[in-house]
């Protein structure tokens, strides 16, 4: 990042930087959390976010034995996870930035192998299959619509990892400019190496080609922690990838952050879960969390992560057990795989005004 804008936009945290370096992972994981304490302070101390508005986009299947690594769950195989998109206004020195977090092309990223086997199964039946495990709310097109917001006013976009993203439709392959011809990605320089050098257990995850031909001028490798303008942090969390990073957002409503390390706040606070299997699984271990692993891309620091990001998000404030997640895809109840149910879910969310540009 070499853009004097973008760097008056996009400004380093140093605050975790001697926490990561404790070598050893108990350590780190102490330092780690007394670090995400004080950041927590610091932040609500700081300006808030201008707008920031979270909307359903599709529901999918997902192995249940990912979701909950480790736990003794009860038999069904899937659960059903609820991705969204969410869009944030911040204040900037260059001016208000609209920033799109998470926005899927939920008909690209089908094309990721592990569902894409799933569906190929269906042969002539793949489209009522696919309106059963996957039915779509609404589209990323639709959303800003709905919102009066023109796809040339989104400035960045970003995703907590690249799993199933399939990004050419945003960002074009240089010979177009994809359906948001002004916005950038923000990406951690480790998510877009590993996603670029594929290793076999990685393969199942990742869109094929879902990378290739973006412009390098559309990209901004981030290599740590950053705020983005006023309000709004980027805080590296690897584990469920390499590269993983969380959103955290200052709100009205305290610090929300976004990650998929977990599916959701269940997995942040397993004793107070009542999904079959979490609490036992956390009190015979210990564990604080349930880590969300299909790639197991590195599980110490998946613990860690989830212990910062909650540490980072605090309580609820009306679920007070329950930490201030809003996971980008999370655990959601549905009659097609009964079994599973959040024990707490927020829903969609909206603080503050959206500014259209004129
Ligand atoms: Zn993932």
């Amino acid at each position: 990042m070499n853009d004097s804008i973008e760097n008056s936009i996009i400004k380093p945290i140093t605050h975790f930087n001697g926490a990561r370096k404790c070598h050893t992972a108990h350590y780190r994981l102490d330092e780690m959390r007394k670090a995400a304490v004080s950041f927590r302070d610091n932040m609500l101390a700081k300006p808030q976010v201008k707008f920031y508005r979270s909307m359903e986009l599709i529901r999918v299947p997902y192995p249940s034995k990912y979701a909950f690594l480790n736990c003794n769950i009860i038999p069904m195989p899937f659960i059903h996870i609820l991705n969204r998109v969410f869009v944030v206004q911040v204040e900037t020195e260059e001016g208000l930035k609209t920033i799109l977090l998470s926005a899927s092309d939920t008909e690209g990223n089908a094309e990721t192998p592990y569902f894409k086997r799933m569906t190929d199964k269906a042969g002539p039946a793949q489209g009522l299959l696919k309106k059963f495990i996957a039915p779509q709310i609404n589209t990323v097109e639709g959303c800003l619509k709905e919102l009066n917001l023109k796809p040339e006013d989104i400035d960045y976009i970003s995703y907590d990892h690249l799993h199933t993203q399939e990004l050419r439709k945003w960002l074009g392959n240089g010979t177009n400019p994809g359906v948001l011809p002004n916005a950038k990605l923000l990406v951690m320089k480790d998510e877009w190496d590993s996603a670029q050098n594929l290793m076999a257990p990685q393969v199942d995850w990742y869109c094929p080609n879902g990378l290739a031909g973006i412009p390098e001028d559309r990209i901004i490798q981030l290599e740590g922690d950053v705020m983005i303008g006023e309000g709004l942090a980027i805080i590296q969390t690897p584990g469920h990838t390499v590269g993983n990073h969380s959103f955290v957002a200052h709100t009205p409503e305290g610090l929300k952050v976004t990650s998929e390390n977990g599916v959701g706040p269940d997995c942040y606070a397993p004793e107070h879960s009542r999904i079959p299997g979490l609490k036992k699984y956390a009190q015979h271990t210990g564990m604080e969390v349930i880590l969300n692993g299909n790639t197991l891309e590195g599980g110490l620091e998946q613990y860690i992560s989830m212990i910062v990001e909650k540490t980072i998000a605090g309580s609820h404030p009306v679920y007070t057990d329950f930490p201030n997640m809003a996971n980008s895809s999370e655990l959601t109840g549905y009659w097609g795989f009964p079994g599973y149910k959040p024990t707490v879910t927020y829903g969609d969310l909206h603080f503050g005004n959206l500014t259209l540009k004129s």
